[in-house]
């Protein structure tokens, strides 16, 4: 439900209503557009069918939301989000965010080289994972808390925010301390426990796309996310599973235009884990971009053979400095931006 106020609501109505609501048993949101202030009730709708919500002073409207995700919804939020990312990098709203770096943290040497190199291309975002979720139990699991100490001296020294996956609800504590962005894996879209974990903090959350979730689920789980208070949520598509195994997965580029209709919320695209073959990367980088996507996710390593996880996949440092000077000519004819982290450091 959300309850639209007028324009000359006065401050103790605000108050007031707001009392009401949580009288009523429910959390709100509120959402401040230029011209309009929504108020999101969060609770069982159907608790509110015979409250007389507006006969509320202050209260101009109120209307169901027909989509099962109301916070994230384009009828709660009109506008882009846009977030702040850190080193002055943003997401959202015309903002691009540049994903690289390796598939995993093997290193401090390894993931400064990388890290320098994914800089120099234009990345604003250094990726790399210190907990690994990988199919099978006998593969590379990550360096854990050593891992993430490095990751965040690299993005310290190179000035751009990092971006790691936490898996675990007990962990979401530890990875807090150590990045500026956490990850939501594929597996782990639906793990309810851990959306409201990360919920709870104050952190952008990456929200990767399940191997099998629709849009729509996608949405749902961001919704567990914002519903706990923390608005900063970047949605990732990066493939669903097929029929054909020529590539890794099946990148579904109409996800991009279909969450914008429907969502407020940023969503990026991993071209990476989506083909699983970096002759297959740069085209499908440009398409997202194109497609309105507000970022990329690209896996770089630069010595593929000996990655510890995903080398297959990954793009040699100069493979992605050609992709990033491509990305840069679409979005500049997109009128997009393409934040430089750090830029206004030194
Ligand atoms: C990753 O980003 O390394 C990863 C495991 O991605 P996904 O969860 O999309 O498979
Ligand atoms: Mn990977």
């Amino acid at each position: 439900m959300i309850i639209v106020l007028r324009p000359d609501c006065t401050d103790a109505q605000r108050q007031h209503l707001f009392e009401k609501i949580e009288e009523l048993g429910f959390r709100y949101d509120i959402s401040q557009g230029e011209k309009r202030t929504l108020v999101g009730l969060i609770g069982e709708e159907d608790k509110l069918r015979d409250a007389p919500l507006r006969a509320i002073p202050g209260v101009e409207d109120v209307m169901s939301v027909l989509k099962p995700f109301k916070l994230a919804s384009r009828e709660f939020q009109h506008d882009d989000s846009c977030f702040d990312l850190g080193h002055g990098v943003r997401v959202g709203a015309g903002h691009l965010m540049m994903i690289g770096g390796p598939c995993a943290i093997e290193g401090e040497e390894v993931l400064f080289e990388i890290g320098r190199a994914v800089k120099a291309a234009g990345a604003n975002v250094l990726r790399g994972g210190a907990f690994k979720p990988r199919t099978s139990p006998y593969s590379y699991q990550g360096m854990g808390e050593e891992g993430l100490k490095i990751l965040r001296r690299a993005g310290d020294e190179l000035k751009m925010p990092v971006v790691t996956e936490v898996m675990d609800p007990r962990r979401v504590e530890l990875v807090n301390r150590y990045t500026d962005i956490f990850q939501i894996g594929a597996r782990n879209m639906q793990n309810f426990n851990l959306l409201n974990e990360v919920g709870q903090t104050n952190r952008p959350v990456l929200l990767k796309r399940g191997m099998s979730a629709t849009v729509q689920d996608l949405l749902m789980s961001a919704e567990y996310i914002l519903s706990n208070g923390n608005k900063q949520v970047i949605l990732c598509e990066r493939g669903v599973k097929s029929f054909d195994p020529s590539t890794r997965n099946l990148l579904d580029l109409a996800a991009i235009p279909n969450v914008h209709g429907l969502s407020h919320l940023p969503i990026i695209v991993d071209p990476s884990h989506a083909t699983g073959r970096p002759d297959l990367i740069p085209a499908m980088a440009i398409a997202a971009v194109a497609a309105g996507a507000d970022g990329v996710h690209i896996e770089v390593h630069n010595c593929p053979e000996k990655a510890m996880s995903d080398g297959p996949q990954a793009l040699l440092p100069e493979q992605y400095t050609g992709v990033m000077e491509e990305l840069r000519k679409v979005a500049e004819v997109l009128g997009r931006t393409i934040p430089v982290a750090g830029a206004e450091e030194n």
